[in-house]
């Protein structure tokens, strides 16, 4: 798309990008959202490192465009930049096989030190793209939460950068960049400057995502419930003090999902595609479900799936504790996921004693997981905490009501049934307990047996525009506010 000469400019960055690098929801929104931002008017580029789990088919497709040196203290480094143009968009990848080329994404022990200088590196590559000032450059997560600082501390006098202004979008708070306060001098050569107290944390520790969120223009995070809740001491992870002082420049606005990725009409994992005017076909999904799982297929007996990575957040702990409660309804339940070996355990135990009613699928399988979203009745999703979740909605999108907490991004997605007026996109429940959760699960299977009522609310939940179309919006918005 030719962009107006007087288009807004934005470098969005993040460490996870699909379909390079993906380990969860971060990974699926940098994959997408920039696309549907991009217009005429919004010249989008997309930076991330080149990372040695990027597939070779698309590292082929790369071209090199320089190289330059990145300043880490008293570290003199080489920085390679590689380009690609993707479905319309300019993506660039950050090469340094030291810091990049290793046999995990992260988890390695120097992660603070390739964090900054993956943070330094996407300003360094700003100064070296031809024709592109970004007039915005959008941060996600920890990883590149070092950049709104290392921006203000050391690139004011930098023409292309001076006036740039910074989004730092938060996708996951738990994961904020806690390090020794050793890595001040030695790795961001920050001692002696005003970011050093911004920095500094408890005891003798620094905090990457904390500095982030004093730098930054604005902060946004993925639901707007979530924005008002991690300001509150049980959501914040010790960081609610700091957004509760900077609630003035904190958003939320809600995650989409990829219409074209998730697309019952069009998706090769089921047998039998359909839209909300063909929800009957999705029986013969159902049918192929239930084989696989090793259960007998009966149209009056609801199936219940949870698609989650077992973590505690996710609400397992609910789940475990009433197993042997919904061991005697009338009702199958299937578990695809991987995680912590006691949930593992537990959901492996209980299937292995009701074949009949309980499967535990423990692998991560995305063609699997389509066909569950495709073929269950309901899916579970009794989170503790929940940014944003796109679980609820792809399933909303496929036409299996959701059960959820109401948190976070799942309160603001999933519209609770009515049984007055009909209304409603799924089932929720308020306080994370495991008696609710069992309640409400009655009150959905209850509803289920009510053909017609359930079907209204398949196609209320199909209808519902879930897409990225009205994100996109209310980030382009965002830019031209912080520019005026
Ligand atoms: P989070 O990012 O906290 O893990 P989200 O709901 O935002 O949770 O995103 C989870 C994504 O991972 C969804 O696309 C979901 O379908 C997928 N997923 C989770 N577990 C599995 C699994 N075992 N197999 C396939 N896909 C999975």
């Amino acid at each position: 798309m030719a962009k107006k000469e007087n288009a807004v400019r934005v470098l969005f960055a993040s460490f996870e990008v699909d379909p390079f690098f993906k380990s969860g929801g971060l990974g699926d929104v940098a994959g997408s959202l920039p696309g549907y931002i991009s217009t005429d008017s919004f010249d989008i580029r997309v930076i991330m490192p080149k990372l040695a789990q990027i597939p070779d088919e698309y590292k082929k497709k790369m071209r090199f465009l320089c190289s330059f040196e990145v300043k880490l203290a008293w570290r003199r480094l080489y920085c390679g930049l590689f380009h690609m143009r993707r479905g319309g968009l300019d993506l660039y990848f950050i090469d340094n096989e030291f810091y990049f080329a290793r046999q995990q994404a992260y988890g390695e022990a120097d992660d603070g030190e390739r964090m900054a200088f993956f943070s330094k590196a996407l300003l360094e590559s700003a100064l070296h793209i031809d024709g592109f000032s970004p007039d915005i450059i959008h941060c996600n997560d920890w990883h590149t939460a070092m950049a709104p600082v290392f921006l203000r501390e050391q690139y004011m006098k930098c023409r292309k950068l001076k006036n740039a202004k910074t989004v730092f979008t938060i996708h996951n708070l738990k994961f904020q960049g806690i390090y020794n306060e050793f890595l001040l001098p030695d790795v961001l050569g920050l001692s002696d400057t005003p970011a050093e107290r911004q920095l500094r944390s408890a005891g003798d520790s620094i905090n990457y995502m904390q500095a982030a969120v004093r730098y930054s223009d604005v902060i946004t995070t993925v639901s707007p419930s979530y924005a008002g809740e991690i300001c509150t001491p049980y959501y914040g992870e010790g960081l609610d003090w700091l957004f509760r002082e900077r609630r003035g420049v904190l958003r939320g606005i809600l995650n989409g999902i990829d219409y074209k990725l998730y697309d019952p009409k069009n998706d090769p994992a089921l047998p039998a595609c359909y839209d909300a005017d063909s929800i009957a076909k999705r029986t013969a999904n159902k049918k192929a479900l239930c084989a696989e799982l090793g259960f007998s297929y009966d149209p009056k007996i609801p199936l219940i799936v949870m698609i989650s990575r077992l973590t505690e957040q996710k609400g397992l702990d609910l789940l475990k504790a009433i197993l042997p409660r919904l061991m005697e309804e009338k009702l199958q339940l299937a578990v695809l996921g991987v995680g912590d070996r006691a949930y593992e355990d537990a959901f492996r135990g209980c299937a292995a004693a009701h074949p009949e009613k309980m499967a535990a699928v423990i692998k991560f399988d995305p063609a699997l997981s389509r066909l569950f979203y495709g073929g269950a009745d309901m899916l579970l999703v009794p989170s503790r905490f929940e940014p944003c979740g796109l679980t609820q909605m792809m399933a909303m999108r496929y036409g299996a009501l959701p059960i959820v907490r109401e948190t976070g991004g799942l309160k603001d997605s999933v519209v609770p049934y009515n049984k007055y007026t009909g209304e409603g996109t799924g089932f929720s429940f308020a306080n994370y307990d495991a008696g609710e959760l069992f309640d409400c699960i009655k009150t959905a299977v209850k509803t289920y047996s009510n053909k017609k009522a359930w079907k209204q609310l398949q196609t209320n939940a199909m209808t519902t525009d879930l897409s990225w179309r009205s994100s996109a919006r209310a980030y382009r918005r965002l830019y031209r506010e912080l520019l005026k």
